[in-house]
């Protein structure tokens, strides 16, 4: 059963102590979060942009967890970070999405934060490498760090897209598969880029089971000093939360388990007859690889592709599936037809 979902929010950045009280108390009454959020040092991929208040914030963070009870979190990126966050009282720190990218910074962060009792979420890194993120949350493990959460935060996108990164959800569905017990949570507001696309990224991620958000917020987005766009109030950010549908992992229902157990066996017997029909088309991408071969033809022959790919991609629009999905089947399979036949 899908409890509550656990929800860290505050601003991108701590800019000012009225800034920091004024969003927490907002927060605290609307949403109450379990966690306070504020960037402390900011890694920004230019040296002009606004680079944190740096140590001054953390006097006002501490006020926010003494005064108004919210836990506090912020990101660290080094050892030294490690050691000011704990004399200010912190339980919990995350590691960013460029950190987390750099073993060496990892294993340093890991090793001053052993002992303190910390809760830590890591991030996934920006470029697409399931590797390095496990290899972070390993890094922890190792050290006996036992509270660590995965957070998604998009991956970046290479080409223009409405979003700011990527949601790949095919990386955290793979993080889950490896690491059945650890959880998993969803920063939609990274991936957005933007207000008016966290509603359903966030409602996509509690889809696919996620355990938690993290969530951009500011009293006053239009004044904020970074990520102006994705910043919601603390009233927008209430009633995105109440809009969102809760799912349950799994329920305590027999004829729902019924149902979905007769559906999967279908899928199962689909799938094999899909892997079926591979083989036999593989067969025949052989067969005509010989025949190539013997006539002294090259392997690839683009305008026979062409025609593939756009012909399957109509006819699987028209039959209502994605075209997207199916051109990116087909050129699987042709790259490992080209392949095979190459040998
Ligand atoms: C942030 O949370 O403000 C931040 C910088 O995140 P990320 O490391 O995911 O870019
Ligand atoms: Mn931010």
């Amino acid at each position: 059963m899908a409890e509550r979902l656990m929800l860290i929010c505050g601003p991108c950045s701590a800019e000012s102590e009225e800034q920091v009280l004024e969003t927490a108390r907002e927060l605290k009454n609307l949403v109450d979060p379990d966690y306070f959020r504020a960037g402390i040092w900011k890694p920004r991929t230019r040296p002009d942009s606004f680079e944190g208040v740096g140590e001054k914030g953390l006097a006002w963070m501490k006020r926010v967890q003494d005064e108004l009870k919210v836990p506090v979190i912020t990101e660290v990126a080094n050892a030294s970070h490690v050691e000011r966050i704990a004399e200010y009282g912190f339980k919990a720190f995350w590691i960013g999405a460029r950190t987390v990218a750099n073993p060496f910074s990892v294993q340093e962060i890991a090793e001053a934060a052993k002992g303190y009792g910390f809760k830590v979420f890591v991030k996934n890194p920006t470029n697409p490498d399931i590797d390095l993120w496990c290899g972070a949350i390993e890094r922890f493990q190792k050290l006996g760090f036992e509270d660590i959460v995965a957070v998604s935060r998009g991956f970046y996108p290479f080409a223009e897209t409405k979003l700011r990164n990527l949601p790949c959800w095919e990386i955290p569905i793979e993080l889950a598969r490896r690491m059945p017990d650890l959880k998993i949570i969803c920063d939609p507001s990274h991936i957005a880029g933007d207000t008016r696309y966290i509603a359903e990224i966030a409602q996509q991620a509690i889809n696919l089971n996620m355990v938690g958000l993290m969530m951009e917020s500011h009293c006053c987005p239009s004044n904020a000093l970074s990520d102006r766009n994705q910043q919601l109030t603390p009233k927008e950010l209430k009633s995105l939360m109440d809009g969102l549908k809760i799912k349950h992992s799994v329920i305590d229902d027999r004829n729902f388990e019924m149902e979905l157990e007769t559906l999967r066996s279908k899928i199962d017997v689909l799938d094999y007859q899909l892997i079926d029909i591979l083989k036999q088309r593989f067969a025949i991408t052989n067969e005509i690889g010989e025949i190539k071969k013997l006539r002294n033809v090259a392997v690839l022959q683009i305008d026979r592709w062409k025609k593939v790919l756009e012909s399957r991609s109509e006819y699987a629009e028209e039959q209502g599936l994605s075209r997207e999905m199916v051109a990116t089947l087909f050129s699987e399979i042709h790259k490992e037809s080209i392949k095979e036949q190459s040998e």
